[in-house]
């Protein structure tokens, strides 16, 4: 009706300059509302999907992602990001004793950014002791390790507890576990790392 004013207008001869311009106002009404209403429900967006991360991970709880468009931002659908894991790597700390005639290797696990944990400076210092131990079982126990190697492993290991020092034939290594080794401490006693342990553990060293 709006497009056909001017006919309107030419057919029906209009009696007044008043009903003209009313017919001419309702008329601009009229294109405003249907451009307008144009914009709005013929002009669908054609969307660029995205996810977004709404909510970062953290160690404690699941962070979120939603996808959403980047044009219009209307969403359609979230999924869960999981939540941090502290990650563990490998690493080592060499002991070396008697002029560097023989050392031992720690294999143990941290945090990338993580100090070197209090228990290897314990390590080394009752692996020194050890080495200047002037009881004879002692320093036997010494010269026999040494007739079976100069470089020996000592693996931290942190499944199945068990308390002391030991040697593993199978993993041809020395094992501790790290929640004794952790809170181990002094020279005698349940929590120490004794001579005696450290005797038994050399004497019974296989090297296959
Ligand atoms: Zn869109």
């Amino acid at each position: 009706m709006v497009y056909f004013n001017k006919d309107y207008k030419g057919a029906y001869c209009m009696k007044n300059w008043k009903h003209f311009i009313f017919l001419a106002i309702i008329a601009i009404f009229g294109i405003v509302i249907a451009f307008t209403a144009c914009d709005d429900g013929n002009k669908p967006c054609s969307h660029n999907w995205e996810w977004k991360v709404t909510t970062p991970a953290t160690l404690e709880a699941d962070g979120l992602e939603t996808e959403i468009c980047s044009i219009c931002n209307e969403t359609r659908g979230t999924r869960p990001i999981p939540k941090l894991e502290l990650e563990l790597v490998d690493k080592t700390y060499t002991i070396t004793l008697k002029d560097d005639a023989l050392e031992f290797v720690v294999e143990y696990k941290a945090l990338e950014t993580d100090e070197e944990p209090a228990y290897l400076a314990y390590l080394e210092e009752r692996l020194v002791a050890m080495v200047a131990s002037t009881g004879p079982a002692n320093q036997d126990a010494i010269i026999g390790l040494l007739t079976k190697g100069n470089s020996f492993k000592i693996k931290v290991e942190y499944d199945d507890f068990y308390m002391g020092l030991v040697w593993n034939t199978t993993k041809q290594a020395f094992t501790v576990h790290n929640d004794w080794i952790s809170i181990a401490s002094g020279t005698s006693g349940d929590n120490a790392l004794t001579l005696t342990m450290m005797r038994e553990a050399f004497n019974s060293v296989e090297i296959e």
